[in-house]
């Protein structure tokens, strides 16, 4: 399952091949939209919400057709992409060809193209986006963290490992943001919604969208991998740690580039064999609630998440 952060690049790379293109040719490799030609048909613009890719189309001659505007809504789920000039197999769904390149889309799990309104009645379901531009201005933004907490209080209390990958709750986190921010919280993923405090809630939201951030261009650039290391202490900030600064984190990007390959790009994630990367504890993982197979394992550190 995608992180949030990896559908707005991918909408990034998109973009300069799509957007404003006409398309030559669609070819649709699923039952449901097999008939569906999209020939001559513009695309308009490429967003995203929470984990869906929507690639607003518009009608050649719009007088002629109910719905002149249609969004291509699509969902990567466990595995899907969309890739630039690849090759089709038996995996791809969809091939959108253009003068100068192809956009196909692989194993994607949901592929509908249905007008705006239907697909912003999908998006109503899911919580706040973590990586809205809401989250730019300090209002709107503190207007989202509202609406976060006030879903984790209003919603069954469970687990908080469990919550945070909930999109009806918020909608954008994946399994390796969930990992890390409880870890730097010092948080146990199995303490519940009603056990932790508001400013704990909206903190964890806050730094997840803050790491998040910062691994999509154009703080990050396209080519660098994931990372949520850039981090310094800070006895005044939640949790007791901030984002590091430009400079800061230029230098440590231009050390990990040095010493490829070698260099930690998470707390706890992915690190079974090596432990915890604060204090060096034997990781533990384990299965949260009905989540797919994939999704189900987070890793923490007894160490620190004991509370
Ligand atoms: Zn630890």
């Amino acid at each position: 399952m995608p992180e949030g952060d990896s559908v707005v690049r991918l909408a990034h790379r998109l973009r300069p091949v799509m957007q404003g293109k006409t398309l030559q040719h669609t070819d649709f490799r699923t039952s449901r939209l097999a008939a569906l030609d999209l020939e001559d048909w513009l695309v308009d613009d490429i967003v995203t919400t929470g984990k869906y890719l929507s690639m607003h189309i518009q009608a050649p001659d719009p007088a002629r057709l109910a719905h002149s505007n249609l969004v291509v809504l699509s969902h990567l789920g466990m595995d899907g992409s969309w890739q630039v000039d690849a090759h089709p197999s038996h995996q791809t769904r969809c091939i959108f060809t253009f003068d100068e390149h192809q956009v196909l889309g692989f194993s994607l799990a949901t592929l509908e193209v249905i007008p705006p309104d239907i697909a912003q009645q999908r998006f109503d379901k899911l919580g706040p986006d973590i990586l809205a531009p809401d989250w730019h201005d300090p209002v709107t933004a503190e207007g989202l963290r509202v609406r976060v907490l006030k879903n984790f209080r209003q919603t069954v209390d469970q687990p908080i490992a469990t919550a945070l990958l909930d999109q009806r709750l918020v909608a954008g986190i994946g399994n390796i943001y969930r990992c890390e921010v409880l870890l730097l919280a010092r948080i146990n993923p199995y303490r519940m919604l009603s056990e932790l405090r508001d400013e704990q809630l909206t903190g964890l939201i806050t730094l997840c969208h803050e790491l998040m951030v910062l691994n999509i261009p154009p703080i990050a650039d396209e080519q660098s991998r994931r990372c949520t290391v850039d981090l310094r202490p800070d006895p005044s900030a939640p949790f007791g740690i901030r984002i590091a600064d430009a400079t800061e984190r230029a230098r440590a990007r231009a050390d990990r580039r040095r010493r490829r390959g070698n260099t930690p790009a998470y707390w706890v994630y992915g690190r079974h064999r090596t432990g915890c990367l604060r204090c060096g504890h034997r990781i533990r993982t384990a299965a949260f609630g009905a989540e797919p197979l994939a999704e189900r394992n987070v890793a923490w550190c007894p160490s620190c998440q004991r509370d």
